[in-house]
């Protein structure tokens, strides 16, 4: 590839050309496989650290693409918010959830995660009353995280539609704490029910000392507003003593499960809950 020497490429440039391509047939799929039934979740129990017990798990969307195989969110969701097509892969995830979580015991919650795309396209207060209601799940069983970017733009708008969906019984939680701007800030601007640490603290909390600092501040910040903490990407044992020891509530980690379909999640309720 020629760069024009200020970093970019040119438009008629090959290789941007295959990525486009690339792209495009990306997108096409997706329509397709949306339609099809070619989308699934997966589920990741969320483990409170004081009753050793599963509180929730977290739906996450997996995409089984016929040629690529398991497609990562990674590669797929950036794509489908670019194409808007995050808005209905959203809504089928929200009642595809509720409709799985349903089956399980009272005290299990489902914890979905939201695009910003969802708050700002698409009418999302109406869509989570109509997949609780064709669900039957109650509203106390559903979590919503929401990413800062929320609050970010049109933070007006999409406050009052916080509200509405807590008004309702749904959780707010807040992912990927700690990675934004001013993530502190928005715990005053709304009251979230949880704030999930990102993993990336937590894979260096026993080698970094600011990452450990981090997480004592986050679980501290917790603490203070009466907030549950969780801790995602939790791998070790000696990680999960940690997080107890800092105070932190809730674990959530490849130490206590990968994230696993749908049939497999009374087994795992069962393994875990018992030790
Ligand atoms: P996230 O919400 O922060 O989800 C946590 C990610 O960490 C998941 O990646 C999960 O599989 C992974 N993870 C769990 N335990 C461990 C661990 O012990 N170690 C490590 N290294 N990783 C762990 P995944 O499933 O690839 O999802 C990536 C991201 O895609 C999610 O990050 C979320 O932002 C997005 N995503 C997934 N499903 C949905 C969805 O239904 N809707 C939307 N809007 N986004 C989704
Ligand atoms: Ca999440
Ligand atoms: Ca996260
Ligand atoms: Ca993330």
């Amino acid at each position: 590839a020629k760069s024009d020497g200020r970093g970019t490429y040119r438009i008629f440039d090959p290789q941007m050309d295959a990525v486009i391509q690339t792209r495009r047939s990306l997108e096409r799929d997706m329509r397709t496989s949306l339609a099809q039934g070619g989308f699934e979740l997966y589920y990741q129990p969320l483990v409170n650290l004081q009753t050793k017990r599963v509180t929730a798990f977290e739906a996450l969307m997996r995409w089984n693409h016929r040629d690529r195989g398991a497609v990562p969110p990674s590669e797929f969701i950036p794509v489908a918010e670019d194409m808007g097509l995050i808005v209905q892969l959203g809504e089928w995830a929200l009642r595809q959830a509720c409709a799985e979580a349903v089956e399980w015991p009272d005290d299990i919650r489902i914890s979905v995660n939201l695009s910003p795309l969802q708050f700002s396209k698409g009418n999302l207060v109406s869509t989570v009353v109509s997949a609780l209601a064709s669900s039957g799940l109650p509203a106390s069983r559903l979590e919503l995280e929401i990413t800062e970017s929320v609050l970010l733009e049109k933070s007006e708008r999409n406050i009052t539609v916080l509200n509405r969906l807590r008004e309702l019984g749904v959780r707010i939680s807040m992912d990927d704490f700690g990675t934004g701007y001013s993530s502190i800030g928005y715990l005053r601007s709304f009251p979230f029910d949880k704030i999930k640490i990102d993993k990336s603290f937590v894979r260096d909390l026993l080698v970094d000392e600011g990452s450990l600092a981090i997480v004592r501040a986050i679980a501290g910040l917790g603490v203070s507003f009466g907030i549950t903490t969780t801790a995602e990407g939790v791998e070790t044992e000696e990680q999960v003593r940690c997080l107890n020891l800092e105070g932190c509530i809730e674990v959530q980690g490849y130490f206590y499960s990968k994230p696993i379909v749908a049939s497999q999640v009374a087994g795992v309720l069962a393994k875990l809950n018992e030790q």
